[in-house]
């Protein structure tokens, strides 16, 4: 399997190849030539398999260079009921990603596929936990260290250090907000006492730990010398362990073959539902891909109106959903890339317009004509509907979701067609928005058990100004090169 730029970049690249990079060197993403394609008698076969399997058979379309047993190996030490223990009391804990039924809406089942049970609680664990086994694997193979930089304002940070901890040649190099996330957030990542994690807390807000970061990327004598590298949610290999839920899902929704079935996506940078698109291309009978907003409602704007519009640090708001609070999708482009018949050239011109005039504008074009050949459709959900809607699932179904998968809910009821189940994905669970829960139901969330009392255990953690030479003086002397 040979993969591709969007921006046409043409010197093939294999999967190991790609794993451990970002963009491609043409400032593109990584997308494969042509998309595996699954029969429906295969996908019938995969109806007995546990998750890791059928994530070795989904993985294994898309990454050859890797010996099967190795591979098979990775998903089997990945995908366990251990690592992802934290499903509500009477979900099927064995499923990884169990589907629970709330009720009967207009004429069909609306569900709720449980993506949030991992350590960290919310759906990023599903694709870093594996990242972090393969990173481990290609990195021995080839003899080389990595040291990971990033700055969090708590999910991806968490996801990314539960990953990575322990593992061998890695280490990881967190840059967070001093004082600024939450008790159990701050907990979480804080109280890992691995020797590879680094918790920097940086006194100032996101945008400074942001700053650094870029700085230090932009060093590239340092940034080479020291092996520093990222694991944002553009990398390939996250968005392709993503596509496994989305046949686990439908698994789980159908009894046989070609039935149909739609997913809604609390969305942010567009990797969850970019996923559902690349399962919906490899034939998975997928109806409906629901993208669901916040207030920040990029995304939602480009499905009705075909107007890409980024917004400004400043013209993005802080929500109760706040791991959609995006003003660019950073995954979109692998999508305008199919939307526009993988025409390189086209979406060169596209996103250098991003860069010059803020966005680009296909309404009326024949390529944005195409877009429901394609599935998607949108909505956005506001602090109002977030609350009404936690209330609404909490009084009729007795389950309390949290606030972005609310706002899935919420856009999930606007396309309900009767005959095919609308599977909400479940991002997060509530325990970590115990606020805007209070704010809901006038109660705090349950707790997973393994979280009691997290916020009392002694917290491993670095402060230093915001400043990137400082930064960078503190990672020569603990990246152990
Ligand atoms: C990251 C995140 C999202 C958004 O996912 P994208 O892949 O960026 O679209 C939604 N909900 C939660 C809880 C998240 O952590």
């Amino acid at each position: 399997m040979n993969y591709q730029s969007t921006r046409g970049h043409d010197v093939p690249q294999s999967f190991s190849e790609i794993l451990l990079g970002g963009l491609a060197p043409d400032g593109g993403l990584y997308l494969p030539k042509q998309y595996p394609q699954i029969t429906a008698e295969e996908l019938e076969a995969w109806r007995k398999l546990p998750y890791a399997d059928l994530a070795f058979e989904v993985l294994s379309r898309f990454c050859d260079d890797i010996p099967a047993e190795d591979l098979r190996a990775l998903t089997r030490k990945t995908y366990t009921a251990d690592v992802y223990c934290n499903a509500r009391a009477g979900d099927n804990t064995a499923d990884i990603t169990p589907l629970r039924t709330l009720g009967e809406e207009g004429g069909t089942k609306l569900q709720l596929l449980g993506l949030s049970n991992g350590p960290t609680l919310a759906f990023k664990d599903m694709a870093m936990q594996l990242l972090g086994n393969l990173f481990e694997y290609a990195l021995k193979r080839a003899g080389l260290k990595l040291n990971i930089l990033g700055a969090t304002s708590g999910d991806t940070g968490s996801a990314a250090e539960y990953a990575m901890r322990g593992k061998e040649g890695i280490r990881v190099f967190m840059l967070s907000p001093h004082r600024k996330m939450s008790a159990f957030q701050t907990a979480q990542m804080f109280s890992l006492q691995d020797p590879n994690i680094f918790n920097i807390a940086i006194e100032g807000v996101f945008d400074d730990a942001q700053d650094i970061v870029k700085a230090v990327s932009n060093d590239h004598a340092f940034k080479a010398r020291q092996r520093i590298g990222t694991v944002n949610s553009i990398n390939w290999a996250r968005v392709v362990a993503q596509v496994v839920y989305y046949f686990k899902g439908w698994l789980l929704a159908t009894s046989g073959p070609g039935q149909k079935v739609s997913f809604c996506v609390p969305s942010g940078n567009f990797g969850n539902v970019c996923a559902g698109h690349i399962a919906r291309m490899m034939g998975l009978p997928i109806d409906k891909l629901v993208v669901a907003t916040n207030e920040n409602d990029v995304l939602d704007e480009f499905f009705r109106t075909g107007t890409y519009r980024v917004r400004t640090s400043a013209q993005t708001y802080h929500t109760s959903s706040p791991s959609m609070d995006i003003s660019k999708a950073s995954n979109f482009e692998r999508f305008v890339f199919d939307l526009l018949g993988q025409d390189a050239d086209k979406l060169v011109a596209l996103f250098s317009d991003v860069d010059t005039k803020g966005g680009f504008d296909l309404a009326g074009t024949p390529e944005f004509a195409r877009i429901g050949q394609f599935g998607f459709v949108s909505g956005r959900s506001s602090h109002q509907d977030r609350l009404a809607t936690i209330r609404d699932v909490n009084q009729r179904y007795g389950v309390t979701i949290d606030t972005h998968t609310a706002d899935g809910v919420k856009v999930a009821r606007e396309y309900l067609q009767p005959g095919v189940p609308m599977v909400v994905l479940e991002t997060a669970l509530p325990a970590k928005f115990a606020d805007t829960i209070h704010e809901a139901l006038g109660h705090e969330p349950e707790r997973p058990a393994a979280f009691d009392g997290i916020e009392k255990l002694p917290q491993r953690f670095e402060v230093m100004p915001a400043d990137a030479d400082s930064v960078k003086a503190y990672i020569a002397q603990h990246t152990g090169l």
